[in-house]
Formats: C-alpha cells, structure tokens, sequence
C-alpha cells in the first residue's frame, strides 16, 4: 500500500473513528432470560430509512432559534443534547424546542470528561441538568450524550441504574466544530449518513446552522426521514447476520454497511473512553 493510500485511509478513518457498533454495552441478562439492555448506542439497526439528527451543546440564545425555525418550516423533529448552564441561561429556548416536538437530552452542566471524575462529582452534573431540563420543559430526559463521547462502562452502568438514561454516541462526525464552512460540514453528512445513524453536529456554530438547509434537503432526495433519538431506539430492530457487503448502496438500505475508510469485516469496537474534541 502506498503512503498516500494510507494516508488517504488514515485521514477516512478520522472522519468516522467514532464509528461503534449500534449496542456497544450490554447489562447481562441471564437470570431473567429477558434479551441484554443496550447501554449505549452509536446507530441504530432500523428497518427502514430513518436517521436522528443531534445538536450538542446550545441552547444558544441566538443560534438555536434560528435552526428552530429552519426545522419547523421543514417538519423535522431532531435531539438537543444541552449544556444545563446554557439551560438555566436560556430555558425559553430549551422550552420552545420541546413544545415544538424535538428531544431534549442532558450533555452534562458544564461538558466536563465524566470519565475522569468521582462518581459524586458526575452525580452533581448530571442532575442538576436533569433539573434544569426539567424546570424549563415540565418533563425528564431520558438521554444522555457524554461530553466528547467519553464514558467508562463503569459509569454507564450506575447511570442506567440511577437515572435511567441511555447513553447516546454517534455514528457520523462533521467536525462540524472545527468549523470548517457549511459546505463542507453538508457534505461530511451525507456523505456518511445511514440507515439507522445518530449525525452528531452543534447548534453553537453559525456555519452549523448555515449547512442545515442543504443537509436536511440532500438527506431527504435520498430517501431518508428524520426521527428523535427516543423514536430511532424505538425502531430498534434485531440484526441478523448476513455476508459482508463490499460495496456501499448510493440509497438508504436497512443495513449499515462499513464506512468509508475501513475495510470490510472491521466496523470498529474501541469503547469510548478518552475524549476526542468533539461531542
Ligand atoms: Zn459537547
């Protein structure tokens, strides 16, 4: 293989490393019989062509809006992944966002690397988000994102336990906050975007805000349709094994078939643990 090939693979790989497997946990079930419990999800196995477009870190009290707006005129529910501090400053914005049907998940109080701290300090995090949200919306979140994906197993499990939340990765990674122009963030996503994918982007960005249009548009002329998270989960459905595809479809197909950049046979399995810059 030559250098440029490599490096060619090595700048793909980049792109999605954060691509995981749709349960990358499980809470054993063998006492009860009942089928494991996913933990975690970076995608979803949907029959059909549905995808969960996610913003992270808002609200913002100028930027929000303006994508609630976009996403009304076009119908769309997405998933707000919020910052509790930007909550308590902006609980209007957070309030307006679940009136007008999109999910509301908690992304910690203030984006620490739960991974390296006390299970208290994550413990005072996570609930006074979860009471911010609920403050501002009447209602409790049942997701949570982990600031830059980073999380032991550890944790996901006393999290599930005590406040029920599902842990909530991604699966297509613009980088959107290197803010690399809304062409470019656009293209990143449809490019990359599945059957059954969590697109992982910020409504903290102007040039995020500004690709939304196209994106949503390109997305929907190939076919795919917008759900919460919550609904996507809800679309679970079992995978069965199959041959490994090669090729990928240029339509949304029922499988997820390897990404750009990998091999076939080696959709990735690393467990996020440390923190890359994103999320
Ligand atoms: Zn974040």
């Amino acid at each position: 293989m030559s250098v440029s090939r490599l490096l060619l693979v090595g700048s793909l790989g980049f792109l999605t490393f954060s691509q995981l497997p749709a349960a990358d946990e499980s809470v054993p079930a063998v006492e009860n019989n009942k089928p494991a419990t996913p933990l975690a999800f970076s995608w979803v196995h949907v029959d059909g062509p549905y995808v969960a477009l996610t913003f992270d870190d808002g609200p913002s009290a100028k930027l929000t809006p303006k994508l609630l707006d976009l996403l009304a005129a076009r119908q769309i529910k997405v998933t707000f992944f919020v910052i509790g501090q930007n909550v308590a400053e902006n609980p209007e914005v957070v309030a307006r966002a679940a009136r007008e049907g999109h999910e509301i998940g908690n992304h910690s109080w203030s984006h620490p690397n739960l991974a390296k701290m006390s299970d208290e300090a994550v413990r005072r995090e996570l609930q006074k988000t979860d009471e911010a949200i609920r403050s501002a919306t009447g209602n409790r979140p049942t997701l949570l994102r982990p600031p830059y994906g980073s999380i032991t197993t550890r944790e996901k499990k006393w999290i599930a336990n005590e406040f029920g939340y599902k842990i909530i990765l991604w699966d297509v990674d613009p980088l959107d906050w290197k803010r690399p122009g809304s062409t470019v963030v656009c293209n990143r996503i449809v490019r990359n975007t599945r059957a059954g994918s969590i697109i992982l982007a910020h409504d903290i960005h102007p040039g995020t805000i500004e690709a939304m249009p196209a994106t949503i548009d390109q997305l929907q002329s190939k076919g795919f349709k917008f759900v919460t998270v919550s609904q996507l989960i809800s679309m679970a459905v079992p995978e069965t094994p199959k041959p490994v595809e090669s090729k990928r479809g240029h339509t949304p197909t029922t499988g997820h078939p390897a990404s750009p950049g990998s091999t076939v046979n080696d959709r990735p399995t690393h467990s996020i643990s440390s923190p890359s810059p994103n999320g």
